[in-house]
């Protein structure tokens, strides 16, 4: 079959690699000028930079790590998070018991919860996890300037999964037994994935209706509120400007992320030379300073879909799933915001895999 596959990210990479290891002949457009999508990564001034914000990789699946291991070899590495106090002195992240020690001078276990506070929005399982006081300093300022909103509207969702510990563990990933970069970079996965005689691509190229005439089955990773011309409504994203400044010093006292607690517009920062295989050459320092904004602040960059304790857009997007089952012999929707929801990239990955071998089975 003569396939099109929308959008050059890792929902499209699997898609495309899997259907023309198939025998299809696939066809991989993009709007943007490059590949990998939000896991682009380029080297500047010597530095390997991720265009998108910190892409670090962690998994507990084989299947995914298999499948990825084709195209890359892996340097291992331990993500961890430092939180920047108001008097400049930085504090592992999640809160974990050394954190609360510092911060409060006493234990997590000593602190009075009110465990009456109704936990169905984020605010209320945060107090009854860590009370009020870490609460407020690390959740809600960041809170409402990574989501525009109080921790209130949230749902819990979002903040489970940043996990509270109650011990001195201060990886950010504890539960995933493979952290790792990739030894080239991710850009140069997407190149290994792609290199195949049944692939082609073709970048800064927007998807268009007209295009449908000319393929067997497509597999789509645009929002599918923009495909359905925003029938039901839009579909809202957070989005962040990326700030990366070049210096000749190293301010990063040895972290790679640092996030921050106070009440300016910027949420963290993150340096490129302390991930391995990340300083290629030179001698300069480049760190990423993350802002915030709603997308239509930021030429509709769709980053992290807004997912709200009333389930209001999760009801929206259900009205374009119906309306993209309607579809479904000649479409199918994938990936982020193909279907509304934040994946991380294992799990895109995982995903992916699962529906290309139903769709070739
Ligand atoms: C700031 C940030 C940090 C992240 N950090 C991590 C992390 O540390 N670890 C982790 O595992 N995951 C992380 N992720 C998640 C990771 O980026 C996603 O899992 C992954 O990018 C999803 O792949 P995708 O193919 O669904 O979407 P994308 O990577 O967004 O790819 C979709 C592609 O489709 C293209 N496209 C869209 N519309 C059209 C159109 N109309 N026509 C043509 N092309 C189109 C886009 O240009 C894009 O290239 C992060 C995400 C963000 C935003």
């Amino acid at each position: 079959m003569k396939i099109l596959v929308v959008g050059a990210g890792f929902s499209g990479a699997v898609y495309a690699r899997e259907c023309a290891e198939a025998g299809h002949h696939v066809e991989v457009i993009d709007k943007r000028d490059h590949i990998a999508g939000n896991a682009y990564d380029h080297v500047v001034e010597g530095v390997r930079v991720h265009k998108y914000g910190p892409h670090l990789f962690h998994t507990s699946n084989n299947r995914v790590v298999e499948w990825l291991s084709q195209f890359t070899d892996w340097q291992p590495y331990v993500h961890k998070v430092r939180a920047k106090l108001e008097n400049g002195e930085l504090v592992p992240f999640p809160v974990n018991s050394e954190t609360v020690q510092r911060v409060l001078g006493k234990s997590l276990e000593t602190l009075p919860m009110d465990t009456s506070v109704d936990a169905d929005d984020a605010r209320g399982y945060l107090i009854g996890q860590i009370g009020e006081e870490l609460t407020e300093l690390f959740f809600q300022r960041y809170t409402e300037k990574m989501w525009g909103m109080s921790l209130r509207e949230m749902s819990v969702d979002v903040v489970r999964r940043v996990k509270i510990r109650t011990d001195n563990e201060e990886r950010y990933f504890p539960d995933d037994s493979f952290q790792a970069v990739p030894t080239n970079g991710y850009t140069s996965i997407f190149e290994a994935i792609f290199e195949h005689p049944n692939i082609s691509i073709k970048l800064e190229t927007p998807f268009s209706m007209d295009m449908e005439k000319d393929f067997d089955y497509i597999f789509n990773s645009m929002a599918i509120d923009e495909y359905f011309h925003y029938t039901f409504g839009p579909l809202p994203y957070r989005s962040i400007r990326f700030h990366h400044n070049i210096s000749e010093e190293d301010q990063s006292q040895g972290h790679v992320t640092i996030n921050f607690t106070d009440t300016g517009p910027f949420t963290r920062e993150t340096y490129w030379h302390n991930i391995p295989q990340h300083r290629i050459s030179g001698q300069k320092y480049i760190h990423t300073v993350e802002e915030p904004c709603s997308y239509e602040d930021n030429a509709f960059e769709r980053y992290y879909p807004v997912k709200t304790s009333d389930n209001r857009y999760a009801n929206v997007y259900q009205q374009y799933k119906s309306e993209a089952k309607k579809v479904s012999d000649r479409m199918q929707f994938i990936g982020r915001c193909g279907t509304y929801q934040y994946l991380d990239m294992h799990q895109v990955i995982m995903q992916s895999l699962q529906g290309v071998t139903k769709w070739l089975g």
